[in-house]
């Protein structure tokens, strides 16, 4: 159940009428999927939208190149680092701003609210949201009907988590020398969700540890015989 951004196609939300500072003053975090869809939703080479970041070495969505190297994840690329998201249309008169709805990151699906196993309705609302507080306040009482949302980003953060844990178990063993590139990786991933893509279904439950087995089976690049 997409959230609908101001402006964009939609009944009415608690976003409505706001200018949407989330997407003008925020730096996006993509995942897997997330690169996924916007490369494939957009057509555009991944490095056109999205640019390296490093994690922190324990982040277990950061992707290794090799031995002892830097953990690294995605963010939406800006121009500098108060630009506006680059699929943020500026003109206040376009009939949806965000360029990307349908593609946009889950991070954009489910802010301003926060994931919390111990919340009854399995989110809160951020404290530090940039939303109006009338809408903080509409979002926190759609929590209930917002859950599904969460729970699929939350799914879909795990299944990724798998991916990056196939991936670092053999770059974590691989001389600096022999290193794979970030492209190489991209690469990977596209193989990897597209051979996912056809066990999708509405249930998660029905499909993701169906998932999770191919991932650990998926073939990596230190394996030979495919041009990665
Ligand atoms: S992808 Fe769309 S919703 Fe997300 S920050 Fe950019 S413009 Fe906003
Ligand atoms: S700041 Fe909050 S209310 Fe405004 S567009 Fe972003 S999510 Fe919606």
């Amino acid at each position: 159940m997409p959230r609908p951004l101001p402006l964009a196609p939609g009944p009415a939300g608690p976003c409505t009428g706001c200018p949407a500072p989330c997407c003008q003053q925020h730096t996006v975090p993509v995942e897997g999927y997330d690169l996924v869809r916007l490369v494939r939703g957009l057509g555009r080479p991944w490095h056109d939208l999205i640019e390296v970041d490093t994690y922190p070495a324990y982040s277990p969505r950061g992707f290794c190149l090799h031995a002892g190297g830097a953990r690294h994840g995605f963010v939406l690329r800006r121009s500098r680092p108060e630009a506006p998201c680059p699929l943020w249309d500026p003109d206040p008169a376009a009939p949806a701003r965000c360029t990307a709805y349908p593609h946009r990151p889950a991070a954009c699906r489910v802010y301003p609210l926060l994931a919390a196993d111990d919340e009854p309705t399995g989110s809160f609302v951020l404290g530090l949201a940039l939303c109006p507080e009338q809408a903080k306040r509409r979002f926190w009482l759609l929590r209930p009907e917002l859950r599904p949302v969460i729970d699929d980003d939350l799914a879909e953060l795990q299944l990724y988590v798998r991916i990056v844990s196939r991936w670092n178990h053999h770059a974590e063993r691989t001389p600096a020398q022999a290193g794979l590139s970030v492209d190489q990786y991209v690469a990977w991933l596209l193989r990897l969700y597209a051979e996912l893509e056809p066990l999708r279904q509405p249930d998660r439950g029905a499909w993701q540890l169906t998932a999770y087995r191919l991932v650990d089976r998926f073939p990596v690049p230190w394996q030979g015989g495919s041009d990665f």
